[in-house]
């Protein structure tokens, strides 16, 4: 789950990525609305935290290009403020949702895993598919009532995976979903084939029927 937090306080931008990497989101940050623009021009992410007062513009004009780029991010909008105004301001801008600071960051984590969830997965907090259970709140992952213990990039892949069932995904699709800053990722595959065998493997250990197909010069397919 690719995160951009734009936050021009540094010591909350800070926290937010500390908190957020840990809970296992893969996050990138902007300072501000210029940057923020540029990132979002450059990368796709599945959620943006989005502050209304940048040093150089109105986060709110921003939620604006990307609707109107018609962009996928689910958009997260977080105002000192905190005032009904500013609530009603973003969620009118087509924000997903609206958090006062200050806020915890467990409750910052729980609204944009909610986010996600509803955008990639129609709101559900448990997913099935095939042999495969998967608990997006726990992240725990079952195969046959047995759970199955993976990394956060083999439970990445596997979620990209689910949200993309039985489509051809390109590998380099793939690559960028992990890569986080490792650039070098998009010249060198051997580190995402070995993240995919390793995810099969472990899958297959508890029983699991084999879901992800190669798709030969192109990348996977999961299929269920
Ligand atoms: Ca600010």
């Amino acid at each position: 789950m690719k995160i951009l937090i734009v936050e021009d306080e540094i010591a909350l931008q800070q926290s937010m990525l500390q908190y957020l990497s840990a809970a296992g989101f893969h996050c990138d940050h902007a300072t501000h609305f210029r940057e923020a623009l540029q990132k979002l021009d450059e990368k796709d992410y599945d959620a943006v935290v989005l502050d209304i007062m940048l040093p150089d513009g109105d986060g709110l004009l921003l939620l604006k290009i990307l609707k109107e780029d018609k962009k996928q991010e689910g958009v997260l909008v977080v105002s000192a403020r905190g005032e009904v105004d500013d609530r009603i301001r973003g969620l009118k801008a087509g924000a997903d949702d609206y958090l006062a600071k200050p806020f915890h960051m467990a409750e910052l984590a729980a609204r944009l895993q909610a986010i996600i969830r509803r955008r990639q997965f129609g709101g559900m907090q448990v997913l099935e598919a095939g042999d495969i259970k998967v608990d997006l709140d726990s992240r725990e992952v079952w195969v046959h009532g047995r759970i199955v213990n993976l990394t956060r990039k083999e439970y990445d892949l596997l979620l990209f995976f689910l949200a993309n069932k039985n489509r051809v995904i390109s590998r380099e699709a793939l690559a960028e979903h992990l890569c986080e800053a490792h650039q070098d990722w998009f010249d060198d595959y051997d580190l995402l084939y070995a993240h995919i065998k390793n995810l099969k493997k472990k899958l297959a250990e508890q029983g699991c029927m084999d879901c992800i197909k190669s798709v030969y010069g192109i990348g996977y397919k999961f299929i269920c």
